[in-house]
């Protein structure tokens, strides 16, 4: 009889040992019938886990493979779990959110910039949404569909919001050179400008060109997103495939 069998519960190999009609996962600590174990490692076709967590109920059992001890089996479970992906840590879609809009702002910073030298500031759209994904991943500590659809909307408020920075400064300065030629008697503060820039908007020849900015950016922000788009639904079908 063969010796080894395979976790039902995570899917990672077992090493068994005669002393009970059970045998136990040194990774997810689930026990279970022997036979179960070696029928689960003689026909691996179509196998799913339902990846349960369970309390270790002995301590004696290391949690955590002594690298010499238990080098072959290391090896071994190492394999089956990269393919099931036991070990992915968990996804922290609200800190993904912060990283994703702390990041797609720097696209935003971007864009600004690029719209004050005249220089095609939609680009900014595409950075946006690549950094908004690159903070998702690093906060949320996973790559996911999710992920992906929370840095695209991070970087379309990122891109709304530096449209509207643009438009601001516009009525700052604008404010500044009425002053300055005599046409107002007053002028205002860029604050004052952020606050009430919107009522420009009101105007349609100034809306208008405000709009294709803004559109002009959100087809960027298209153009980046694709790749991850892409990426995350091959993920989800080779998730679906393996059994998870
Ligand atoms: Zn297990």
């Amino acid at each position: 009889m063969t010796n080894q069998g395979l976790c039902k519960n995570c899917g990672s190999l077992i090493t068994l040992d005669d002393s009970s009609e059970n045998c136990k996962c040194v990774f997810c600590h689930c026990v279970f019938p022997k036979e179960e174990a070696v029928k689960l490692l003689e026909d691996q076709e179509d196998l799913s886990f339902p990846n349960e967590v369970y309390e270790d109920p002995d301590q004696t059992v290391p949690a955590v493979y002594d690298e010499g001890r238990y080098d072959n089996e290391l090896s071994g479970n190492a394999r089956i779990l990269e393919e099931h992906e036991v070990y992915e840590p968990k996804e922290n879609v609200v800190a993904g959110i912060v990283g994703a809009m702390l990041f797609a702002l720097i696209g935003g910073v971007v864009w600004f910039f690029m719209f004050q030298i005249g220089f095609v500031s939609a680009v900014g759209g595409l950075v946006g949404v690549v950094l908004a994904n690159i903070g998702y991943s690093l906060f949320a500590k996973r790559e996911s569909l999710k992920g992906v659809i929370i840095s695209v909307l991070a970087a379309i408020v990122a891109i709304a919001i530096a449209c509207y920075m643009c438009l601001a400064l516009d009525c700052y300065n604008a404010f500044q050179s009425w002053y300055a030629s005599g046409e107002i008697d007053y002028t205002i503060t860029f604050i004052q400008a952020v606050r009430g820039a919107y009522r420009f908007l009101a105007e349609p020849e100034i809306a208008r060109s405000y709009i294709f900015d803004f559109a002009l950016g959100l087809f960027f922000c298209a153009i980046g997103a694709c790749r991850y788009v892409l990426n995350a639904i091959d993920d989800l079908k080779r998730k679906k495939k393996t059994g998870e």
